[in-house]
């Protein structure tokens, strides 16, 4: 009965040494992503999705490599117009393509950076602008 007890607790031991083992190997990919790109809150670029028409933030690490430069996506080209090319990134919820966008400092609206009409931006909400801040 004895020894039956011993070889559990090694096992549990054993199991425990895993486990932690795993936790180490996972922070460490994490801190070596962390050099690459960085996956932090001041990282964070804003995109604004047409489709689900909702702002989102993206780190560093979450947006390298995976944006690309693109005809905007909620642009209406009539014949003749030159088409207006954005930044766009891949929208985590419908998976269309979000264009680059600016967060408001006043009420945190995100919105388009660049709008297809090519009107100057502005926060749709108090008209906070970058081009003329308060
Ligand atoms: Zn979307
Ligand atoms: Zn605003």
């Amino acid at each position: 009965m004895a020894a039956q007890n011993r070889r559990m607790y090694l096992l549990a031991l054993a199991a425990g040494l895993f486990t932690l083992a795993g936790v180490i190997w996972a922070r460490g990919g994490t801190f070596f992503g962390d050099e690459a790109a960085p996956h932090t809150a001041e990282s964070q670029t804003w995109w604004y999705c047409y489709e689900c028409v909702n702002g989102f933030g993206l780190t560093a690490a979450e947006y390298d490599g995976r944006t690309i430069d693109a005809r905007h996506p909620a642009a209406e080209l009539k014949p003749g117009d030159i088409p207006l090319t954005v930044r766009v990134a891949p929208c985590p919820k419908c998976r269309k393509w979000a264009v680059a966008a600016l967060k408001c400092p006043v009420d945190g609206a995100i919105f388009d950076r660049r709008p297809p009409d090519r009107s100057p931006s502005q926060c749709p909400l108090c008209g906070w602008s970058p081009a003329k801040p308060r």
